[in-house]
């Protein structure tokens, strides 16, 4: 009876240690879970705020541009999300007598136009802000032109949108974007690609905030053929990240 009793006494004792100890092992796991619980709310909560600001960008860039905020320099100015047509840039400053930018990003396009002069290089600014008439212009005596051709003024519009962007949807129109070309081969074509200019631009432009807009083999993202002397400015984080990434500013718009 009392070897029974002691027995039991000890039966209960492990029984106790036993959960005592998963009772540990509970807590530790709770713990655990919590933890992951809230790394996981910290990073859905830190999604919602980035898919929240792209498309703040996305759906309102005249309002993104004209707020001095950090991501005016982000505004996406495309095809599908079209610039209101009244839009100027609140500071313009001139590079020359034709061509001026928006004040914010003039002085990164200087140092980066004198630091390849450095190079011995030289490089020409021949586009940079365009209002959305002076764009409507220039896509109009574009569509003549291949009217006269003899195309019919629908295949005429087909083909002048290949080459010039519809009024409205003009990243030039921001002031943020600018045609530079070398000063040994003027040609806008794919050869422009291949200058000494072009390639220490594609190398460099992105420790200035720039980025080359529309790349080769991203037509089917941008909707615009391959441009190499497009470049535009997004600021040093993201024109660091979208060229190591290899992609374009609607994929980084859409990715962070
Ligand atoms: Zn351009």
């Amino acid at each position: 009876m009392l070897c029974a009793a002691v027995g039991l006494i000890v039966l209960m004792g492990i029984a106790v240690a036993g959960q005592m100890e998963s009772t540990e092992q509970q807590n530790q796991k709770l713990l655990s879970e919590n933890q992951k619980l809230t790394e996981e709310n910290e990073r859905l909560e830190k999604d919602l705020n980035n898919w929240k600001i792209a498309k703040e960008i996305k759906e309102a860039p005249a309002v993104r541009l004209k707020e001095d905020s950090e991501n005016w320099m982000l505004a996406l100015v495309n095809e599908e999300y079209p610039l209101a047509k009244d839009y100027t840039p609140a500071s313009l400053t001139k590079l020359d007598e034709k061509c001026s930018v928006d004040t914010r990003i003039y002085g990164e396009l200087e140092q980066m136009i004198a630091d390849a002069r450095q190079a011995g290089l030289n490089l020409y600014v021949t586009s940079a802000y365009r209002s959305y008439d002076r764009q409507r212009e220039v896509f109009d005596t574009t569509m003549k032109d291949w009217i006269s051709k003899g195309y019919s003024p629908l295949d005429a519009y087909d083909e002048t949108k290949k080459s010039v962007a519809v009024p409205g949807t003009s990243e030039h129109a921001t002031g943020l974007a600018v045609d530079i070309i070398s000063g040994q081969y003027t040609g806008l074509d794919d050869k422009q690609g291949d200058t000494a200019e072009q390639e220490w631009l594609m190398a460099h432009c992105q420790e200035y905030g720039f980025i080359l807009r529309f790349p080769k083999d991203k037509s089917n993202v941008t909707g615009i053929v391959y441009e190499p002397w497009h470049y535009r400015y997004v600021g040093k984080e993201a024109a660091k990240k979208i060229t190591e990434q290899g992609i374009t500013l609607e994929e980084y718009l859409q990715a962070d």
